[in-house]
């Protein structure tokens, strides 16, 4: 009987040791930059180009190779960082496997250019496929430079796999982040497409995080700070109030390699207990250094999970540290999510003579009118090109809104959970007495504003209470996409235009509604890849923050990427309703109060806002009753 065993041929082996340590052109770019720190680079520069599909090169300063070592190093296990099974429980360097260049040549055109300090030529080795095209000494400044052009050229089925080259420039873009964060002694630079995305100078670790995400995370960095036998901890969280809806921003490292573990998250959220609304996450860069022995890193090629001898401990250790760090800033303590009617004192200096305060108040002020308009609460004004009517214009044909309601609620689930005010206030008891009264008629009970959030409005089986911001953005967002569809959009120069910064993650976004912007009013431009200039807003919006309006033109086009039908005047008029409805915190008229309802029903859909979020809760006078049980 022949044999039928045989061993792979070397490329063969390498391609399948490829689909696991390069998944995607961000793989390549974690490896290079590794190799890259281990050899003692204090400058890397990363070059991508379509995402990183088409190119990925990385050039570093560091120690160079060997004419010997630049050829060897494309061979499979070929390693300068171990040579034994127990140096895996002493690693110093990210790299140990010696697969990555192996791997990442046996699926691309790679060429190395590399020279020793010591050295006057180096090397220029030129692999296509797992073969040695080309190899010549040739001039070359100490360090090593590779570049990585048409990766899975000879892996058609991997190559149509890849995602867009926006979303290979992503992960590329989270990757780089990922070393920059760790490595604040290493100078960065990163060019996409010959743009300029970063530039990080050698820096201390807060300036490094501040120089990743933007000026603005200054102010919201708490420091962490901790030291035991078995684990030290230092780093920064976030400040409860910038707590994000997505994950994105929480960064463990450990021994300086980034890693993913849900159960440390978990201690740092719940360091975070009551400070912050659930379904929020604080962003947080956390550096963790434990002894080399204690965890294991082997567990898979791309290296992000990690085995710690010490699981438990660390996680009291790392909570309690957490928690005593927001303590110390006095976090815990001061704060206060229901602020918006809070005073904010400031302490008096000696001698300082202050005036009494004057409060001004627009008696004639309603939002709901077109010649008393409120820059802020107000409604788009007539001529808009967003809207050529008035609330009261909108007004619906609805005579009595309670019926139209109440016809509208009947197949609608009931909500009971929510809690209201009890407090045993005068308006409390007239509120609840007049539901008792099953017979009156509600348009002659005027609503009632509760803590000016809710507006609580009888009806005739109990009561309903609106979310008046909630309320408004469906007003304003169906008024939007009412006149967007039958207007010229028009723009309003700003009389100073505005400028503001943003994140390297959020310009990616931002050049694909770039265009877009323009065609619902907005006049921009972008310097240096990171400074929005505004010099024009929609007609209507000159009154509100352009930085705020555009950042929520970004974050709804960010949750809009799930769904594909979604079309960008929608996440427009989303985001210009949240900005421009009247906040939670106003106080409103009866009057007021009115219009808005009866806006309300005449909206597309009264009981759920543009977002989702649920507008109108009912209370049926069976579950107050049930109450008094
Ligand atoms: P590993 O990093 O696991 O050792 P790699 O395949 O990534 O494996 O690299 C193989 C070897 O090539 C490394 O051990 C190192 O000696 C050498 N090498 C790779 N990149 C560089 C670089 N940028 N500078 C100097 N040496 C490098
Ligand atoms: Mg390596």
């Amino acid at each position: 009987m022949s044999e039928l065993i045989k061993l792979l041929p070397d490329h063969i082996a390498n391609q399948i040791a490829a689909g696991e340590v390069v998944q995607r052109p961000a793989s390549v770019v974690k490896e290079l930059i590794e190799n890259a720190i281990d050899a003692g680079a204090t400058k890397i520069n990363l070059i991508a180009k379509d995402g990183g599909k088409t190119l990925i090169q990385v050039i570093d300063n560091g120690s160079g190779m060997s004419t010997l070592d630049a050829r060897m190093c494309f061979e499979r296990h070929a390693t300068s960082k171990i040579s034994t099974a127990d140096d895996l429980f002493h690693l110093h360097t990210k790299g140990f496997r010696g697969e990555a260049l192996a791997s990442i040549a046996a699926i691309a055109h790679v060429e190395l250019k590399t020279k020793l300090e010591t050295e006057d030529l180096g090397t220029i080795i030129t692999n296509e496929g797992s073969k040695i095209k080309s190899q010549e000494p040739c001039s070359a400044p100490t360090g090593t430079s590779i570049s990585v052009k048409n990766l899975f050229y000879n892996i058609p089925a991997r190559r149509n796999f890849l995602g867009s080259n926006l979303t290979e420039y992503k992960h590329v873009l989270s990757e780089f982040m990922r070393v920059a964060l760790v490595h604040h002694e290493v100078e960065f630079t990163f060019h996409n497409n010959g743009d300029l995305i970063y530039n990080l100078p050698i820096a201390g670790l807060r300036q490094r995080i501040v120089g990743v995400f933007g000026d603005k995370y200054n102010n919201r960095l708490v420091p962490v700070n901790e030291e035991t036998d078995i684990f030290k901890v230092t780093g920064f969280v976030t400040k409860p109030e910038f707590a994000r809806t997505s994950r994105d921003q929480m960064y463990l490292f450990v021994n300086n390699r980034f890693f993913k573990d849900s159960y440390f998250n978990h201690a740092v959220q719940s360091a975070f207990d009551g400070m912050i609304p659930s379904k929020k996450f604080p962003p947080y860069f956390l550096y963790f250094e434990v002894p080399t022995e204690s965890i294991d890193v082997n567990v898979h090629p791309t290296k992000t999970e990690i085995k710690f001898e010490n699981r438990q401990e660390i996680y009291s250790m790392l909570r309690a540290s957490i928690k005593q760090a927001l303590g110390q800033f006095n976090i815990s303590s001061t704060l206060d999510f229901d602020q918006e009617n809070a005073f904010n004192i400031p302490s008096l200096k000696k001698g300082e003579i202050v005036d009494a305060p004057v409060i001004k108040v627009n008696n004639d002020f309603n939002p709901f009118q077109t010649n008393t308009i409120s820059q802020t609460t107000s409604y788009p004004k007539t001529n808009s090109p967003f809207s050529s009517k008035t609330t009261s214009q909108i007004k619906p044909d609805v005579t009595s809104w309670e019926n139209f309601y109440e016809a509208s609620k009947a197949n609608q689930t009931t909500d009971t959970q929510l809690e209201f005010d009890s407090t045993p206030n005068e308006n409390g008891e007239v509120l609840i007495q007049s539901k008792m009264d099953n017979s009156f008629d509600s348009n002659t009970k005027p609503p009632y504003q509760l803590h000016n959030k809710y507006i609580i409005s009888p009806i005739k089986s109990g009561f309903i209470m609106i979310d008046q911001y909630r309320a408004h953005s469906r007003i304003i967002f169906d008024d939007l996409i009412n006149n967007w569809s039958h207007d010229v959009v028009k723009s309003q120069q700003l009389l100073f235009p505005e400028s503001f910064e943003i994140s390297a993650t959020d310009l990616v976004y931002f050049k694909e509604i770039e265009d877009k912007l323009k065609t619902v009013g907005f006049d921009l431009t972008v310097k240096d890849n990171k400074i929005i200039n505004i010099t024009g807003v929609p007609v209507d919006y000159e009154n509100e923050s352009p930085k705020l309006l555009i950042e929520n033109v970004l974050a709804k086009f960010k949750e809009s990427q799930q769904d594909q039908d979604v079309d960008f005047k929608t996440v427009c008029a989303k985001a210009f309703a949240n900005a421009k409805a009247i906040k939670k915190g106003v106080k409103l008229t009866i009057e007021e109060m009115q219009h808005l309802i009866d806006a309300l029903f005449g909206s597309s859909n009264p009981q759920t806002s543009p977002s989702g979020k649920t507008i109108i809760v009912t209370y049926s006078l069976d579950d107050i009753t049930k109450k008094f049980n």
